[in-house]
């Protein structure tokens, strides 16, 4: 079992510095704790993520830059993992401090551009989801507080390189393949360097946790548009990770937390059996009476802490997805617009 922070004395960490990756672990408010960000010594000077937009995380940073002889202002080009705050709150900061270029997936470049209208927007998407599978008002409100509190640790930022699902970004001293691989959170992009065998992951795929299929309001949705319809992500992010686990030019991932892995596929292939057995215990509770998924969180979780609500009626929403995909479950929705789930008798 991995450790769950970066451990620079590890043999893949090592492996990584030889060919000049050198990871920061830098704070975040949040309960996943430190978020790795990775210092690619090569012309552009590259850092992937940045960490959330804090003055201790920047302090952090600057000193992490200081230990390898660099500068904020020395960097030239950010590359962006994927939309969450701890990765790219600093982007902007950064960005106008040395610049440097802004490199992200296409898609995620408008929604970087108004990042506080999405937040509202996602806000009012989460608001709407958690209704319908019977998160109680009080805990919705409360849900929204610390919604409000934490997006000062996100800003908005300016794409001035985006990238496309495939292309091969190149720099002096090595080619970076850029995959998209959506389902922990929409914009999630991975990039490969074949030659070394590294991949660099983001929250795609992390060693210690099972990345969370966040239910999340797509990137292309209008911003007036209050009736989005939810994306399926936990089987959007089993696509993802088949796609992962048939690269056999990958030796070592360098995750967006936790520590340096070898062993992705077999790692890819716990998951799956993860997902499989939750799957399965969730069509048993379901067997028994009709729930909504609030209800099937409970009754999984005990009581569920606010913070956490909409965390688990995502990972539930993502094996009834797979269970109403077989079959196995049907939905009904009341006079409220509340979902119930019931098993279907084989
Ligand atoms: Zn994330």
């Amino acid at each position: 079992m991995a450790a769950a922070s970066w451990d620079p004395t590890s043999a893949e960490a090592a492996y990584a510095a030889e060919h000049g990756i050198h990871c920061f672990s830098i704070p975040t408010p949040f309960a996943v704790g430190r978020v790795n960000l990775y210092l690619i010594d090569d012309e552009p000077l590259t850092l992937l993520d940045t960490g959330p937009n804090s003055g201790r995380a920047l302090d952090e940073l600057e000193q992490a830059l200081a230990r390898l002889g660099r500068r904020i202002e020395d960097l030239e080009l950010l590359l962006v993992s994927h939309q969450h705050m701890d990765h790219l709150g600093l982007v902007d900061i950064l960005a106008r401090r040395s610049g440097a270029q802004v490199a992200a997936l296409a898609a995620l470049a408008p929604w970087m551009a108004r990042w506080s209208e999405q937040m509202e927007a996602d806000d009012v998407f989460a608001e709407e989801l958690m209704r319908m599978h019977g998160i109680p008002p009080e805990t919705r409100l409360a849900l929204r507080a610390v919604s409000h509190a934490y997006r000062g640790w996100g800003a908005a930022a300016r794409v001035t390189r985006p990238l496309t699902d495939g292309e091969a970004l190149e720099l002096k001293g090595r080619t970076l393949h850029v995959h998209h691989r959506p389902g922990h959170s929409p914009s999630d992009t991975v990039f490969h360097d074949r030659e070394r065998r590294l991949l660099l992951g983001g929250d795609h795929l992390i060693a210690h946790i099972s990345s969370n299929p966040l239910v999340t309001r797509p990137l292309d949705a209008p911003l007036d548009e209050s009736h989005v319809p939810r994306p399926r992500s936990l089987m959007i992010y089993l696509e993802s990770l088949r796609a992962t686990r048939a690269m056999d030019d990958v030796d070592i991932v360098l995750p967006g937390h936790g520590e340096a892995f070898g062993g992705h596929a077999a790692l890819i292939d716990e998951r799956f059996r993860m997902h499989e057995r939750r799957a399965r215990k969730i069509c048993g509770m379901l067997a028994e009476r009709p729930m909504t998924v609030f209800e099937v969180a409970q009754a999984m979780w005990g009581t569920v802490a606010v913070t956490q609500a909409y965390l688990t009626i995502s990972e539930v929403l993502g094996h009834i997805d797979l269970l109403l995909e077989d079959g196995r479950v049907r939905e009904e929705i009341d006079g409220e617009g509340v979902a119930r789930y019931g098993a279907v008798a084989p």
